[in-house]
């Protein structure tokens, strides 16, 4: 029996915004680490950009419900693949984060979109080079039984919507 949804049943979004947060922090990743990418994908442009600034802007990111949906669909997968709750060919392929599976950067771009063109640049970048935690769970997903096949572009995705979020604040 399916379970209707129930509009009064909907959790609001800073209720979603703990769970997600939490939920990142479980697969190893804080707004801290998100807030430092953001600077450097920002520095270059605004000099005196603060860690803090970054760090607000990611958590205005992951207030946004689009986000949080991405989020919470994304990392649900790579735990149900962990858990080998998946049937196949989809739980190898996240698994071995199989390189023209695809669709966890298309979940990403969810993200990003929120925050036009720019946002689309900075991901673009940030999935090439892997910078600081991004490049941690990369590595980590390579080990038998880790799967952050979704939760590295989720990762590069929120941090590269903050990068974007900064700029058009600072457009002159
Ligand atoms: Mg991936």
């Amino acid at each position: 029996m399916s379970v209707l949804y129930k509009e009064e049943n909907r959790l609001n979004d800073v209720q979603q915004y703990e769970i997600v947060v939490k939920m990142l922090q479980e697969r190893g990743v804080m707004l801290e680490d998100m807030a430092q990418i953001t600077l450097d994908l920002q520095i270059k442009y605004l000099p005196a950009l603060s860690f803090d600034l970054c760090l607000e802007h990611v958590k205005r990111v992951v207030m946004k419900r689009e986000v949080q949906n991405a989020v919470l669909t994304g990392l649900e997968l790579d735990i149900l693949a962990e858990k080998g709750l998946l049937s196949e060919p989809l739980s190898s392929m996240l698994l071995n984060d199989y390189g023209l599976y695809g669709i966890d950067e298309i979940l990403a771009l969810a993200i990003v979109n929120v925050y036009g063109s720019i946002g689309f640049t900075n991901f673009g970048f940030v999935d090439k080079t892997k910078p600081g935690i991004i490049g941690k769970l990369d590595e980590a997903g390579k080990k038998p039984g880790v799967c952050n096949t979704f939760l590295d572009d989720i990762v590069g995705a929120i941090a590269a919507a903050a990068a974007s979020s900064i700029a058009h604040r600072f457009a002159t």
